[in-house]
C-alpha cells in the first residue's frame, strides 16, 4: 500500500479522454470529434497574438480588466461580475472548489459534460447524477433530486453532447425551485449557436442563485488558447476571485481573447454557417435512417439501432480517415456525435454514412 495517498475521491475521477486527433496510417483526416470551429480563428485574435510575443518577459496583469471590460461591452453585462479562467473549465472547478467540498453533492444530469463530475469529485463532494428524459434535461428530476447537501447543478445549456436545450420558461422554473443556497451553473458554452439565446443573462440580473459559464474555445475558435469566462452575481464573483490563480490567464490569452470578442461579425458569420450546415447534415442522416435530435449546437448527435451499429459506423469513419466523438461514456453508447464542419466535412462524413448503411 502507498503510503502518500490522496483525498478520498480523487482516485474515484475517470481520467477525461478528449476527442482523438490523428489516426495511426493517416496522413489527411477530418477531425470531427471536439466541437472545433471549422472557421478557424479570427484574424484580430490572431494578430493580438502574435503582437503579445514581444512582451512574454512580463508578467500578465492580474485584474483581466480589459478582457472584462471587452466582454461587458460585447454582452451588455457589468464588468465586474465577470471572472476569466483557463477555458469554463477553470470556472467550473472554481465553482466546485468554492461551493461544495465533502458531504455535499453536486447535481449533473444523465448525459451531462463529463467535467461536472470530475471537478465535484476534486473538491471531495459527491456527484449525484439526474436522469434525463429522451436526451433533455428532466427540470422536475432536477428539483426532485435536490437535498439539503446539495450545493451547485450544472446544466448546460444547450447541452453536450445531446445538443437539446431548456427554454427560457423551463430555466426560470428551474431557478425558482431551486432550495436555498443551492446555485444553478448554466454552461453556455455552446450559447452563440442557439438563436437568440441570452445564456441566461436576464435571469442572472434578476435574481441571486445563477451563474453563468461561458468559452472562447468554441464559436471563437481558440480552443488552442485555454481561455473562458463566468458571470454572475457579485457576491460569488468576489468568492471566486479569491480562490483563482492571480496570474491564471497569460498575456497572449488575454489579447486575443479580447481582440476575439470584439469581433462581432465573426460570430455572426460562423452562426450562419453552422446553422446551415447543422441543419444539412441533419436531413442527410435521417433521410439514411439514423435518428438525430434538432441540435442547437455546433454538432449533432447521430442514434444508430445500437451499440454495435454505432461502433461499427465509427469503425468505418475511422478507416476512411473522418474521426467522431464516441459517447458511450456519456450514457448514449449506440450515438456518435458528429461536429459540424465546413461544407467539405459536411459532405464527407454524410457520404461516408452512406456507404456505411449500404446506400451509397
Ligand atoms: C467544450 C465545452 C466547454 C468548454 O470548455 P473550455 O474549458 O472553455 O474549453 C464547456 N462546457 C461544455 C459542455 C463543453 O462542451
Amino acid at each position: 500500500m502507498p503510503r502518500i495517498t490522496p483525498r478520498a475521491g480523487i482516485m474515484d475521477i475517470a481520467l477525461y479522454k478528449g476527442g482523438d486527433s490523428a489516426l495511426p496510417g493517416k496522413a489527411s483526416i477530418t477531425k470531427l470529434s471536439s466541437n472545433e470551429n471549422p472557421l478557424g480563428t479570427p484574424d484580430p485574435a490572431r494578430e493580438a497574438f502574435q503582437r503579445a510575443v514581444h512582451e512574454l518577459n512580463r508578467y500578465p496583469g492580474t485584474d483581466h480588466a480589459a478582457l472584462r471590460t471587452a466582454i461587458g461591452e460585447t454582452h451588455g453585462l457589468d464588468p465586474a461580475q465577470i471572472i476569466c479562467g483557463a477555458g469554463s473549465d477553470e470556472i467550473i472547478h472554481l465553482l466546485c472548489q468554492a461551493y461544495a467540498g465533502p458531504r455535499d453533492e453536486v447535481i449533473h444530469t444523465e448525459h451531462g459534460f463529463l467535467m461536472y463530475p470530475i471537478s465535484a469529485r476534486a473538491a471531495g463532494a459527491r456527484p449525484v447524477q439526474v436522469a434525463e428524459r429522451d436526451r433533455r434535461v428532466d427540470v422536475d428530476a432536477v428539483l426532485a433530486a435536490c437535498t439539503k447537501r446539495t450545493r451547485l447543478v450544472f446544466i448546460a445549456n444547450p447541452a453536450n453532447p445531446t445538443g437539446t436545450m431548456l427554454d427560457a420558461a423551463d430555466l426560470r422554473r428551474l431557478a425558482e425551485g431551486l432550495p436555498e443556497r443551492v446555485l444553478l451553473v448554466l454552461d453556455g458554452a455552446y450559447a452563440e449557436y442557439a438563436g437568440d439565446y441570452d445564456a441566461g443573462a436576464a435571469l442572472i440580473a434578476q435574481r441571486d442563485n445563477v451563474f453563468m459559464t461561458r468559452t472562447f474555445s468554441k464559436i471563437y475558435g481558440l480552443g488552442g488558447l485555454r481561455v473562458g469566462w463566468g458571470y454572475g452575481p457579485q457576491a460569488i464573483i468576489d468568492v471566486l476571485g479569491r480562490i483563482r490563480g492571480p496570474f491564471n490567464l497569460g498575456t497572449p490569452q488575454l489579447a486575443a481573447a479580447e481582440a476575439a470578442v470584439r469581433d462581432r461579425d465573426w460570430v455572426a458569420r460562423c452562426r450562419t454557417e453552422n446553422a446551415k450546415w447543422r441543419e444539412w447534415l441533419t436531413e442527410a442522416l435521417i433521410a439514411m435512417d439514423v435518428a438525430v435530435d434538432r441540435s442547437q449546437a455546433n454538432f449533432i448527435l447521430a442514434r444508430f439501432r445500437d451499440e454495435a451499429e454505432s461502433m461499427a459506423c465509427d469503425a468505418h469513419l475511422r478507416n476512411e480517415g473522418i474521426i467522431v466523438r464516441r459517447v458511450g461514456s456519456y450514457g448514449l453508447p449506440n450515438c456518435l456525435r458528429i461536429t459540424v464542419g465546413d461544407e467539405a466535412s459536411c459532405r464527407r462524413v454524410a457520404h461516408e454514412i452512406g456507404v456505411f448503411k449500404g446506400l451509397r
